[in-house]
């Protein structure tokens, strides 16, 4: 199929936050790439942030950094692993993102003298976006996620480009509702009227969905889609109903089982290929691992991201999980994480026994000062014990500090973040962005996206690469301060990957002789697993707890 028609799918939510737009429009974007359609995905988050790197991630859950640098929502992270697929910053759109380009056209006079206002021009400016990603990808498809939920203030606009677009390709913009039904204990039936009240308010945009997925704890029936078809104007066969389920990684499977595709396919006009059976074998083969591990594997997670409980937890550290996950899954493995707080190794050093428990501990990225000495203890402990460790960003930085502290007798070895007065600054902010930081400009004073590193041979990184040079994806400030390189690797500390010219480095780790996996990223490699492909870093890491007696 030619791509001068490409179609439009808006996915919007109603009702209730939460409920999976975002893998939702994964799973559509999968089925109908699994037809043979080239299918790209576009988030749009409503608020100002111009991008999601000042974000904490208590408060929005993880940044996700695309390959071109930029940091965006998670469900960016979603779109690429379910589709294979790697997005670039066009992909990607904000309220503050579209506002400052409008701004910007305003003050270079590319609006010719015209009173610029905000319809429609905010409008125009995010379909301008939307268009743009799609001929990028020469896509057939688009799948565009509006963030939030319908009734909003916050995504007005965005609704009212969707409408707009509408009018200009009346046969090639389509809407999806996510909306959720709820069965209050008591009632003990699943309630459509919030839906239907959902539905209503998003036709007072303008907009009629052509299909709704019902999300909720259980199956919708006969009845109830009746109900919803005739409230919500749409063929009943037109209402997908979409139960809880165990994985996220089941509901493409069961889009198909309802046969969505056919459904997308009819609606948009399109005769596409018969669903890929080959494709569609894999993923079955993904999601049967899924369900059947074997054996659990015990990982420990030190993080630092804990305020707002367990729910946002998992939030904060989500492509560092699923990582994990492809990796056990594929070792036929059923990963158990637990989440352990860092700053409790600080006050009590009796918890660092419970460490034992353990096949592997992970120190995931992180930020300023806090929980920074329980986790160098942790490190001290888990390599002093043999325990496999991966650090992962700052986790990478803090396996070096702990090494310069308790190998070389560096006792105030630390990173600038955390002590600019330390006699020994182990890890250093980059002279490049010295003067970003002198000026406060810390939105977008990182290093960040792709960069590529050369791995040296007979080390722990070459052999699970099984390449000698890899591309990965960054976003830190900080480096190994290079005047302490020579000392560590004198004391066996090795520097497995290295910037190209030499200068930085992007894989720590110690030899296997000495540890069965002590390894650290100055990368995040958990932006590059995918369910189809889990990362080589993290294979082995979990090939080590897997060893762990
Ligand atoms: N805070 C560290 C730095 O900026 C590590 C960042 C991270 O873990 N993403 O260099």
């Amino acid at each position: 199929m030619a791509n001068s028609n490409c179609k439009y799918i808006f996915v919007v939510g109603g009702v209730i936050s939460g409920v999976g737009k975002g893998v939702t429009s994964s799973s559509l974007g999968l089925i109908l790439k699994n037809r043979g359609l080239n299918v790209t995905a576009i988030k749009i988050d409503p608020y100002i942030n111009v991008d999601a790197g000042t974000m904490n991630p208590t408060e929005h859950g993880e940044v996700f950094v695309l390959s071109d640098g930029d940091e965006t929502d998670q469900d960016m992270g979603n779109y690429e692993r379910f589709l294979d697929l790697d997005l670039t910053s066009i992909n990607y759109m904000t309220t503050g993102r579209v506002y400052k380009t409008v701004i910007e056209k305003e003050r270079n006079l590319e609006y010719k003298g015209k009173c610029v206002e905000v319809v429609p021009h905010i409008p125009l400016e995010v379909i301008r976006r939307i268009k743009e990603a799609g001929k990028n990808a020469k896509a057939d498809v688009v799948i565009v996620e509006i963030g939030g939920t319908i009734g909003e203030y916050q995504n007005m606009l965005f609704l009212e480009a969707a409408r707009m677009m509408k009018i200009e390709h009346s046969k090639d913009v389509f809407f999806v509702m996510v909306s959720y039904l709820p069965t209050p204990s008591k009632v003990g039936e699943m309630k459509t009227k919030p839906t239907q009240h959902a539905v209503r308010i998003l036709n007072g945009s303008g907009i009629q969905p052509d299909l709704l997925i019902a999300r909720g704890e259980t199956k919708l029936d006969d009845k109830r889609k009746e109900k919803l078809s005739l409230f919500c104007n749409m063929p009943a066969d037109r209402v997908i109903s979409a139960p809880d389920v165990e994985s996220i990684y089941d509901i493409p499977l069961n889009f198909e089982k309802e046969k969505i595709s056919d459904r997308l396919c009819d609606l948009m006009g399109v005769v596409c290929k018969k669903p890929d059976s080959k494709k569609w074998n894999k993923w079955k083969k993904f999601v049967n691992n899924v369900h059947n591990g074997k054996e659990i594997v015990k990982i420990a997670i030190v993080g630092k991201y804990f305020e707002t409980g367990d729910f946002v937890l998992s939030d904060s550290y989500l492509s560092v999980i699923e990582a994990l996950k492809y990796s056990s899954y594929d070792q036929n493995r059923k990963p158990v994480f637990s989440w352990l707080n860092a700053v409790d190794f600080e006050k009590d050093s009796n918890k660092l026994k419970e460490l034992k428990k353990y096949n592997g501990v992970v120190i995931p990225g992180g930020f300023g000062a806090r929980g920074v000495e329980g986790q160098l203890k942790v490190i001290q402990y888990v390599r002093e014990n043999k325990i496999p460790y991966f650090g992962l960003c700052y986790g990478m930085q803090m396996l070096v500090i702990e090494y310069a502290r308790n190998v070389l007798g560096l006792k105030d070895a630390n990173t600038r973040e955390v002590n600019p007065k330390s006699k020994n600054i182990i890890i250093d902010v980059m002279e490049s962005q010295k003067e970003h930081l002198k000026n406060n400009l810390y939105g977008g004073s990182m290093r960040l996206g792709s960069y590529k590193a050369i791995l040296s041979d007979k080390t722990i990184a070459r052999e699970s690469y099984g390449k000698k040079e890899i591309i990965e994806r960054h976003r830190h400030r900080y480096e190994v301060n290079p005047a302490f390189i020579e000392i560590l690797e004198e004391k066996g500390l090795v520097f497995s990957g290295k910037s190209p010219e030499g200068d930085l480095m992007e894989i720590a780790e110690l030899s296997k002789t000495k540890h069965p996996f002590f390894l650290g990223a100055q990368f995040h490699p958990e932006f590059l697993a995918r369910p189809l492909s889990p990362h080589p870093l993290f294979n082995s890491f979990i090939k080590a707890c897997i060893s762990k007696k």
